[in-house]
């Protein structure tokens, strides 16, 4: 039997490079997808060891030319689009560049999927985000849709757009609403990593202290790993869907400090309210962490939860990787670049 072939929009990313993993260790021909300027960083498939077992063709989500060329040339079994402007407050600068890139480009792919590849299984990175600040304390794939950022408005327009190529023209597309999730792979930017990166640094003496803004958001974070098994299975099903994937619970910026704080041996005393608040190391009484309106946003998610029965039972997945794992896993990844 011939190999299956998939195309990874996004492979230099996250949750890209844990794919392409994936799939090769599934026998798959693996080819990621670049865009015209890309970051040209691929230090996510080097960490993983893959760097030299994928092909890069050119794929950039803003040019209908560059998709409609490699939809018809691939010939692909399975399409899975991890690409986007996928940084919340990034989008608030970029509203315009935000939609062109993670709304107009799925349309872009569903479009040549209709025309020139309507048997060729896709997957779309849909989001949490998409929620936004919801009634509903617990999401699954019926709550309605609220979103608040320019990014969640976005994934919102594609995820519609998926399901309405779903059902008018038949296509196999599933959306993965997709909670937070992290890595050792994880951008410093968002802040799991950002926190756990900093307060090495505070550790080693490296950074005066920690600067955070909302500390009190709460989220529902897993483990990158085990998600893109999640994007694998959806396109293994005979119907397609939309499937919420989440760890099911919920901890605040704050608790993930507090954590990250107690594996690496710090003893924090918490003191002051708001924009005062700070941690101080009772070990030897330095500033850890303080807060900075800067990193505030003008929207922002409070608490996000969600609810993967249905994943648990269509898909047969389940978050495998608890809080206390997660967090652990990404301090050793990063203590050891010290070693
Ligand atoms: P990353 O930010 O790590 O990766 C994004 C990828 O998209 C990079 O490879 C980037 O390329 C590429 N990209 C950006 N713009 C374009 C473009 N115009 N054309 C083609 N490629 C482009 O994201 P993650 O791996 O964390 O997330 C994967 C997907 O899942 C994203 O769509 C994200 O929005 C979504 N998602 C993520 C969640 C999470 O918690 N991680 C939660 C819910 C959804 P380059 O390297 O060149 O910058
Ligand atoms: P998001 O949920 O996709 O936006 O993921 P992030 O990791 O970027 O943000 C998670 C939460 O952490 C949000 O509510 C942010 O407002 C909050 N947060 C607090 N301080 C920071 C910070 O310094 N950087 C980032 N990225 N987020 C922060």
């Amino acid at each position: 039997m011939s190999k299956k072939k998939a195309l990874i929009t996004g492979i230099t990313g996250q949750d890209g490079a844990y794919l392409a993993k994936f799939l090769l260790q599934k026998g798959y021909e693996v080819i990621g997808g670049e865009r015209q300027n890309a970051s040209g960083n691929k230090w996510r498939l080097k960490e993983l060891g893959i760097e030299n077992k994928i092909q890069i063709v050119p794929f950039e989500l803003l040019e209908e030319n560059s998709i409609n060329k490699e939809v018809r040339r691939g010939k692909y079994d399975e399409i899975y689009n991890l690409a986007a402007q996928s940084y919340v407050d990034k989008s608030f600068v970029s509203p315009i560049y935000t939609t062109n890139v993670n709304a107009l480009g799925v349309i872009r792919i569903l479009e040549a999927l209709r025309q020139f590849s309507n048997k060729t299984k896709f997957y779309q990175a849909s989001s949490s985000e998409m929620y936004g600040n919801n009634e509903s304390k617990i999401q699954d794939e019926k709550t309605s849709f609220k979103p608040i950022s320019p990014y969640a408005i976005s994934k919102l327009h594609a995820h519609w757009m998926l399901g309405l190529y779903r059902n008018a023209y038949n296509l196999h597309c599933s959306s993965g609403i997709l909670f937070n999730h992290e890595s050792p792979l994880r951008s410093n930017e968002f802040v799991t990593q950002k926190i756990i990166t900093n307060l090495i640094k505070v550790k080693f003496n490296l950074l005066p202290c920690i600067k955070l803004g909302n500390i009190y958001a709460k989220r529902d974070w897993g483990y990158s790993e085990d998600y893109i098994q999640a994007m694998w299975k959806m396109l293994q099903q005979k119907k397609p869907g939309d499937f919420v994937i989440s760890s099911g619970n919920t901890y605040t910026v704050k608790d993930f400090v507090k954590q990250a704080a107690k594996y690496l041996g710090f003893n924090l005393s918490w003191q002051g309210k708001g924009i005062n608040e700070k941690a101080i190391n009772k070990n030897n009484n330095k500033l850890v962490l303080k807060i900075d309106k800067k990193f505030f946003r003008p929207n922002d998610i409070q608490s996000i939860h969600g609810n993967s029965n249905k994943a648990k039972k269509i898909l047969k997945w389940k978050s495998k990787t608890s809080f206390e794992d997660l967090v652990k896993i990404m301090c050793d990844a990063e203590l050891k670049k010290y070693k």
